[in-house]
């Protein structure tokens, strides 16, 4: 170790706990730095660490399914985090569901005995010497945030404004076409969905009565004229769409050789072209409703929705832009940051953030090469959306839950569930590959991946760190 001076991770949410947890694994000392109990976010209730904020869901346990992956991968590398969850399992179907205190009790009792790691309470408000990792979430403290921002500028946003995104072998493709607006560029990147008079009028009309979700009380509906949600855009008049994000000009439908009364630009949200978002389609609308209505626009009537549009209060950076591959701060080098605020959504994802930076640290620690799963596991594949490279250049960057998409797509044309097998053997075959060169074991797959029975501890609990 070139430098064993601790390392100092802020935040025991997931990413921080997992971070943490891992790095003591790897032998290095951890100083966790926690507000709690002394300070809480809104969202936050208890003084545990890891605590789940909302559901008590880590969605799907299935190996097939993209989340389900991400399971069995950190189950493999030995997770904190997933040894918990497993350990205080209830009945959810498929899902990797969690009796919450036991499982956030059972965190804390893990990173609090270790003798690596020193539990400092306390907010931090500036930021520290030496290495330090944030993993202080979406909802990371003013002060911080203000100390933060000196070093990112006006690249740390404060709330997400997620659009919809399709998948694009559900488009009716004989209706969207492909065009720039006046064709600048290759026209490639967009799909367009043109809407005639009647058309964008039921749809105005749709989107103002369609029920929008009621924001946490700590998130007062401040938006950016910039990123309004398209439903509040329609309720400003009925013709305010028209002349902004469904704006016709420049746009000929070839069917018709003319400029629709409006349109939906789709842009493509990865490289491989398998998904695509609705320009300026951020919404508060719910999740049925936004299924619903965006049903309703010619060429989406059999649309597969990867994602559904959302707006959160949630700090989060440009990493594409903002952070070097080891998931530092190119400005600050010894700044590396895990979790939610790096632009992943949701808590296995963050979780995951927080081993991936903890190989980060420890590969600079060891002056030794960081080395992520490669991009077809569903770990690396979260590593190709923080670097920026799951997106097309210049995308605009927002959080996102793992998702196929994110993936390099599987080659050939097949029916979903074999593509979904097929995702998830070359992820299982990929990650075997990239096993040996991990710096720490790595358990086999997948007799131990498979989910153990209810409330049934996991085969190999994870070993206490030293
Ligand atoms: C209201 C809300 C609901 C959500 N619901 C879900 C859901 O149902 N399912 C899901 O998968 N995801 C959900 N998320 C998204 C996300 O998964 C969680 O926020 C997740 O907890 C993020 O993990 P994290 O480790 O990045 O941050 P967190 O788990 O939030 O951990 C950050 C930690 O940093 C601490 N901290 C913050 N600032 C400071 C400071 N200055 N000094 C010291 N400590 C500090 C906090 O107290 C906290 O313990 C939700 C997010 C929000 C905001």
């Amino acid at each position: 170790m070139t430098n064993d001076s601790p390392i100092t991770v802020i935040g025991a949410g997931l990413a921080g706990s997992e971070c943490a947890y891992q790095l003591a694994r790897l032998g290095h000392r951890v100083t966790l730095r926690e507000q709690k109990p002394h300070k809480r976010s809104p969202a936050h209730q208890s003084n545990a660490f890891a605590e789940l904020v909302c559901s008590n869901s880590m969605r799907s346990d299935n190996p097939e399914s993209a989340i389900g992956m991400l399971h069995a991968e950190l189950r493999r590398v030995g997770s904190v985090i997933l040894a918990a969850a497993d350990a205080h399992r209830v009945p959810a179907g498929d899902a990797l569901a969690v009796e919450r205190e036991g499982f956030s009790a059972e965190v804390t009792r893990r990173l609090s005995a270790s003798g690596r790691i020193t539990v400092v309470p306390g907010e931090v408000t500036e930021i520290p010497e030496g290495d330090v990792v944030f993993a202080t979430g979406p909802l990371t403290s003013d002060a911080l945030t203000a100390a933060l921002a000196r070093f990112t500028g006006e690249k740390l946003y404060f709330y997400d404004a997620i659009a919809p995104i399709v998948a694009g072998d559900s488009i009716d493709l004989t209706v969207a076409f492909r065009a720039s607006r006046y064709d600048k560029g290759d026209g490639a990147d967009y799909l367009n969905l043109p809407l005639d008079k009647e058309e964008y009028q039921r749809f105005v009309k749709a989107l103002c009565e369609g029920q929008k979700v009621t924001p946490h009380a700590f998130e007062e509906p401040k938006y950016f004229e910039g990123c309004l949600p398209v439903e509040v855009m329609a309720a400003r008049g009925e013709r305010v769409l028209a002349f902004g994000p469904m704006k016709p000009v420049g746009l000929t439908d070839p069917r018709t050789g003319r400029w629709p009364y409006a349109v939906v630009q789709l842009r493509m949200e990865d490289r491989a072209g398998t998904a695509w978002n609705l320009v300026g389609f951020q919404t508060r609308l719910t999740w049925p409703e936004q299924k619903r209505i965006f049903g309703t626009l010619p060429g989406l009537q059999n649309a597969e929705w990867v994602r559904m549009g959302q707006i959160h209060r949630n700090t989060f950076l440009d990493s594409p832009r903002l952070l070097a591959p080891d998931l530092s701060l190119k400005a600050e080098p010894r700044l590396f940051f895990a979790g939610q605020i790096t632009g992943v959504e949701g808590y296995v994802e963050s979780t995951a953030c927080g081993y991936l930076t903890a190989l980060a640290v420890h590969a600079r620690r060891t002056q030794t090469t960081f080395a992520p799963p490669p991009g077809t596991t569903a770990l690396g594949a979260l590593y190709r959306h923080v670097t920026g490279e799951a997106h097309p250049p210049g995308a605009p960057y927002q959080p996102t839950n793992v998702v196929y998409a994110l993936f390099p797509p599987v080659e050939g044309r097949m029916k979903k569930p074999e593509k979904r097998q097929a995702y998830a053997s070359r992820s299982r075959a990929d990650f075997d590959v990239w096993a040996p060169s991990a710096p720490h074991p790595v358990l086999p797959a997948p007799a131990l991946c498979s989910p153990p029975p209810q409330h049934a501890v996991a085969a190999e609990p994870v070993a206490p760190v030293p």
